[in-house]
């Protein structure tokens, strides 16, 4: 069958993974029908569903990116409401986990359906043979399995298992949709239990915990050794288990027990621990429970982080380890297996078996290396998957390791030998596959990362905090490489270099990276050096460059896309407002958080916002509703929640683009830039007609509101006076223009003037030294 475009979802099973599945597909724009059973008290039959859509616009993080997205979920029962499936091109079960239930939902879905609608279940550890017994082949060609993460708005895997019956277009539209339209990336696993990232991590998670019980580890400890130093978020193990609920431990256990071949090396190692037997029948089955390995407790001082004593099973203060040290600590995974006592026994343990364990997954769970690493580094959060570690440990110290502890190696680990599992050949990354020949690591259609160009690439320009990226067709890409992508004048210097040459020989500018986030705006740390120094003429110079620099890109003769992903505030946000059109990933988290730290957007971005302001949609007419807007925003440092709230705050424009994948970020913003190519034409510089004093009076005013009801300080009104000094023309009248140059001027002006403030200094310092706002 050909592949079929999909208009309508309907999910059944409103419970955690349906309604946030649900709240996906709405994001991406897509209604859904979402179903559940009739409850048994029955007043309202569609309560269930209803609820959990009520739920949702309460929870934090939130599942759905926008009210709008929230309207897209009609809500309603199996029992009433069941054929109206016939209208949709997908169904996704993820009622609870029994075979018998979903069994008899199949029966009756089948009855309604239409041919060609695709059926999937989120099952986490049932067989799809299993699920279709006793179903049509009809019904089997339409069927596959779709394991969605929790929260599934967050979580970027998507394992999909098709069976031997499925139909090659109907699981192609599925995926498309999944990946395109949902954002997943989608990792193929075969149909074994608990398929590929759950396999593996529930093997990691048990040694974990049963070595740290072992060893007499603290949960502290053992966490800091299986955590940040091998790539690992901080959760670490007992964190991540606190996190997913501890009672969850014996159901995935048991299943994994029931179903895994009796000659898994899991056998061996599943076991129960008394104390966590003991905490899940107390309630303490971690965050969501009275408390887990770690918990937040209260006494007379505030709040104190404890952990449990494993041994004694009390809980007593939280510790900080003294974990592993040195190139141990920074990825070096050999120094860390091979660290001297319990730190490099504990990470051995729990290290050398996993890997080892992952790596006997090829091919019986995943048919490649990269399928591994995918699902893990998605799945899990792992910086780096199992093969890409075992290629900085070495396999062959790996296999090393495990044949003199008389464990067996896998057949993976005898195929590299002395090889590693990736290699870079011409600028293409290859892995090495089960026939003993490495192949190229293939990318679907529209999937472009700038990482894979820098492997076949030299930059084209490059300095301390940015670089300059061909990135195919006549487009560039601007990089930035500082920590946490922060800009300083080394950014400046870089695009005011870009400019002529992108003019004389490329087409378009996109500004991108890879990275979680686009940036975290100016390099406060370089700021508060030279505030500390007083070198007031350095800092004047970084504002009046950054504005020279970004008001370069805005006029530039060639289109210029911003494409940002994840965190762009501050100055990060200001140079969105530069750019001719956005393309931004879903995940936009953006605006203007200056007053935050004392000080006012200083590169342009107050005279770009009033323009949005002015030009959008039912804004009412005169100088002072565009600039109350934008006073309002920006004064509370409000951040969007996503690409679609950044749009309702005006950061973004109505017909900017979004980008559900991140892996397809670049490829679309390219795209986006490479239409605007031909007959570009750079914009007008604006004038500006501004409320003037009395305008600056009247936002004062509403300052003063917030300071009433407690939520702004008295050095928030310093602040805030001073940008409703700047949005409102200064001492412009009425009547007069303002024109850019003018209000960069005034800009400037302020923000030198702010930046000599004790409190504003002091704001920045604690910025700095804890990441949080001072509220002096
Ligand atoms: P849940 O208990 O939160 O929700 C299950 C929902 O199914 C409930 O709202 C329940 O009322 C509903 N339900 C029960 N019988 C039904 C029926 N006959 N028809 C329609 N609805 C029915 O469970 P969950 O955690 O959302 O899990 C759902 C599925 O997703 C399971 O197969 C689970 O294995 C799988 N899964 C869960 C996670 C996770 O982290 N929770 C992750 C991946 C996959």
């Amino acid at each position: 069958m050909s592949e079929q475009a999909i208009r309508k979802v309907c999910v059944i099973g409103a419970g955690t993974m349906g309604a946030g599945i649900a709240a996906q597909v709405a994001n991406a724009g897509v209604p859904v029908l979402l179903l559940d059973i009739v409850p048994k008290d029955g007043s309202n039959r569609n309560a269930i569903a209803e609820g959990a859509v009520a739920k949702m616009l309460k929870t934090e993080p939130a599942p759905f990116m926008s009210k709008a997205a929230a309207r897209l979920v009609e809500t309603g029962n199996i029992e009433d409401h069941l054929e109206k499936v016939a209208e949709c091109d997908w169904v996704i079960e993820a009622v609870i986990e029994r075979l018998d239930i979903k069994q008899g939902l199949y029966a009756k879905l089948e009855a309604v359906k239409r041919p060609g609608t695709a059926v999937s279940s989120n099952t986490s550890t049932i067989p799809l043979a299993n699920l279709v017994e006793g179903r049509s082949d009809a019904f089997r060609r339409d069927f596959l399995i779709t394991h969605f993460f929790n929260p599934p708005r967050y979580m970027r895997l998507l394992e999909i298992v098709t069976g031997p019956a499925t139909d090659a277009g109907v699981a192609a539209a599925v995926e498309r949709f999944a990946d395109v339209a949902m954002g997943k990336t989608v990792v193929h696993a075969k149909d074994t239990p608990g398929f590929i990232a759950n396999r593996i991590g529930t093997y990691w998670i048990q040694l974990g915990l049963n070595a740290a019980f072992d060893m007499g580890l603290s949960v502290e400890l053992a966490d800091a050794v299986a955590g940040p130093p091998m790539g690992v978020p901080k959760t670490g193990i007992f964190g991540l288990v606190d996190l997913v609920g501890i009672d969850l431990m014996p159901h995935l256990q048991e299943s994994l027990t029931a179903t895994l071949p009796d000659d898994d090396q899991y056998h061996a190692i599943a076991q129960s621990h008394p104390l966590i037997d003991k905490m899940i029948a107390e309630g303490f089955t971690g965050r969501k429970g009275k408390g887990g390995f770690y918990r937040l407790a209260r006494d007379t001082d505030g709040r104190r982080k404890e952990a449990i004593d494993l041994a004694a099973g009390e809980y007593r203060p939280a510790i900080k380890p003294l974990g592993p040290t040195g190139p141990a600590a920074r990825g070096d995974l050999r120094a860390l297996v091979e660290t001297k006592g319990v730190i490099g026994d504990y990470a051995w343990a729990v290290l050398g078996d996993t890997l080892a364990y992952a790596a006997g997954l090829v091919p019986s769970a995943a048919a490649d290396v990269v399928a591994i690493d995918d699902a893990m580094k998605l799945g899990y959060n792992w910086k780096a998957g199992p093969f890409e570690m075992i290629d900085r440990l070495g396999a062959k110290y790996l296999a090393g390791r495990l044949e003199a502890e008389g464990k067996p190696v896998p057949q993976m680990l005898r195929i590299a030998g002395e090889r590693t599992f990736y290699r870079v050949e011409n600028g293409q990354r290859r892995f090495l596959g089960l026939d003993g020949e490495y192949h190229d690591v293939v990318r679907p259609e529209g999937v472009l990362r700038l990482a894979d160009i820098k492997l076949a690439s030299k930059p084209l320009l490059k300095n301390a905090s940015a670089a300059l990226w061909d990135v195919g067709d006549g487009v560039v890409a601007l990089e930035f490489t500082g920590k946490m992508n922060a800009l300083d004048g080394d950014v400046m210097k870089l695009i005011l270099q870009a400019i002529p040459l992108i003019q004389s020989q490329y087409k378009a500018l996109v500004i991108y990276n890879d990275a979680d986030s686009f940036s975290a705006g100016a390099n406060l740390g370089l700021a508060l050096f030279a505030l500390n120094i007083a070198a007031w003429g350095e800092i004047e110079k970084l504002v009046a460059g950054g504005q020279m620099a970004y008001k370069g890109l805005k006029y530039a003769p060639f289109p210029v896309v911003g494409a940002p992903a994840g965190l762009a505030v501050g100055g990060g946000c200001e140079i969105l407002l530069h750019c001719d059109a956005i393309q931004a990933h879903a995940e936009l988290y953006t605006g203007l958080v200056e007053c935050g730290v004392g000080l006012i957007p200083g590169w342009g971005g107050n005279g770009e916002m009033i323009e949005r302001a002015r030009n959008a949609k039912m804004m009412p007419k005169g100088p002072m509703p565009s600039v109350a807007k934008v006073f309002e925003t920006v004064s509370t440092a409000t951040v969007s929640k996503s690409a679609a709230e950044a749009k309702e705050l005006l950061f973004l424009r109505p017909e900017d683009g979004i980008t559900m994948n991140r892996d397809r970020l670049l490829h679309d913003a390219k795209q986006k830039a490479l239409s605007m190519v031909e007959g570009y034409t750079p914009p007008e510089a604006p004038t500006f007609r501004l409320p003037g004093e009395s305008g600056h009076v009247a936002l004062n005013m509403a300052a003063e509101g917030f300071r009433k009801r407690g939520l702004a300080t008295d050095y928030d009104m310093v602040v805030s006076d001073a940008l409703a000094r700047v949005l409102s023309g200064g001492e412009a009248d009425l009547v007069d223009t303002v024109s850019e140059q003018d209000l960069l001027g005034l800009e400037r002006e302020t923000f030198m003037r702010l930046v000599r403030e004790p409190r504003s200094i002091a704001r920045v310092e604690h910025m700095l030294g804890t990441g949080k706002p001072l509220r002096n």
